[in-house]
């Protein structure tokens, strides 16, 4: 009998938003390319916070194991528009552009002045010894307020780290120190200018009512953004849907990650990504391996 069974077509799995130590992931760039194999991942997009220094680890631990997996240079860069922290992921840029070099030093400066300011407004608020211990923590790392939540939970401060942001960092709360990171404009000039795409992290994560996140949209775009994230680990399918509508809406390209930065049962590098019908993907002009 003959079912006329035809193969599918061969199907690569993107993962475009990743952490390591570099940033505030848990694990190395080595461990992370290694659990991205084992996961099927066929692109991998390393986008540490504000910092590219994971790449040239995974780079060779791709290269050293013959990790059948593409790995795209990226960053994740933190910018400020209308009183919002905004994340702008970068895909494909040239590391050593002097243009991206020099806006991720400034953001570094920039961390580190908050990070010591955080510590101080922990410390005014009777918990001690926060920079020695967040600067252990964070080894080499770019330091995130990630470092800060670990700490405390190790003080006992809180049972978990988003109950640490609840009750100290967040916006208005005692930890809280508004940042001075770039604009959108300033981060998609850079990528752009270092040959990359720019790409809107998360936009169902800033909280924002649909008039804002619209005009969030509007901007980007103007602002010559290429691209937002439509597709996540944890979201439902009308989210999803809606988000793919917007990027058709405001002419961006359609992304996917799942923003992995340690092992857990809810986020895991590939998981649940795909794309709705009708979305132009980001690679969709990338070079075929
Ligand atoms: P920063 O860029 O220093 O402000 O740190 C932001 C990072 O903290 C994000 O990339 C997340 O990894 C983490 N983060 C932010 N908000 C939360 C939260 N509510 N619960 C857990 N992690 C969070
Ligand atoms: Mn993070
Ligand atoms: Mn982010
Ligand atoms: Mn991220």
């Amino acid at each position: 009998m003959n079912h006329n069974i035809i193969a599918p077509a061969a199907f690569t799995l993107y993962d475009l938003h990743s952490h390591t130590v570099a940033s505030d992931g848990l694990l190395t760039p080595t461990e992370l390319v290694t659990r991205a194999a084992l996961m099927r991942v066929g692109v991998l997009a390393i986008t540490d916070h504000d910092t590219t220094n994971g790449l040239a680890e995974a780079d060779a631990a791709i290269q050293q194991q013959n990790l059948a997996l593409k790995l795209i240079h990226g960053v994740e860069i933190s910018t400020v528009w209308q009183q919002h922290e905004i994340h702008v992921v970068a895909l494909n840029i040239d590391i050593t552009h002097p243009r991206i070099c020099q806006l991720l030093a400034e953001q570094a400066t920039k961390r580190h002045q908050r990070a010591k300011e955080i510590s101080q407004a922990l410390e005014k608020a009777q918990i001690p010894d926060v920079w020695p211990n967040v600067t252990r923590l964070a080894k080499e790392a770019q330091i995130t307020r990630s470092h800060f939540a670990r700490y405390l939970v190790e003080l006992g401060m809180a049972s978990n780290i988003s109950q640490v942001f609840k009750k100290y960092l967040a916006k208005d709360k005692i930890g809280y120190v508004p940042p001075h990171w770039c604009t959108i404009g300033q981060a998609i000039n850079a990528i752009a200018q270092s040959g990359g795409q720019a790409v809107l992290a998360h936009p169902g994560r800033y909280r924002l009512t649909t008039k804002w996140l619209k005009r969030l949209l509007s901007h980007f775009s103007e602002q010559g953004g290429h691209g937002m994230e439509v597709a996540t680990c944890q979201q439902t399918l009308d989210e999803r849907v809606l988000l793919g509508q917007y990027a058709e809406q405001y002419n961006l390209l359609a992304s996917q990650g799942s923003d992995f930065h340690y092992p857990c049962s809810w986020i895991e590098l590939g998981r649940k990504l795909w794309l709705p019908a009708k979305v132009k993907p980001i690679w969709h002009d990338w070079p075929v391996r």
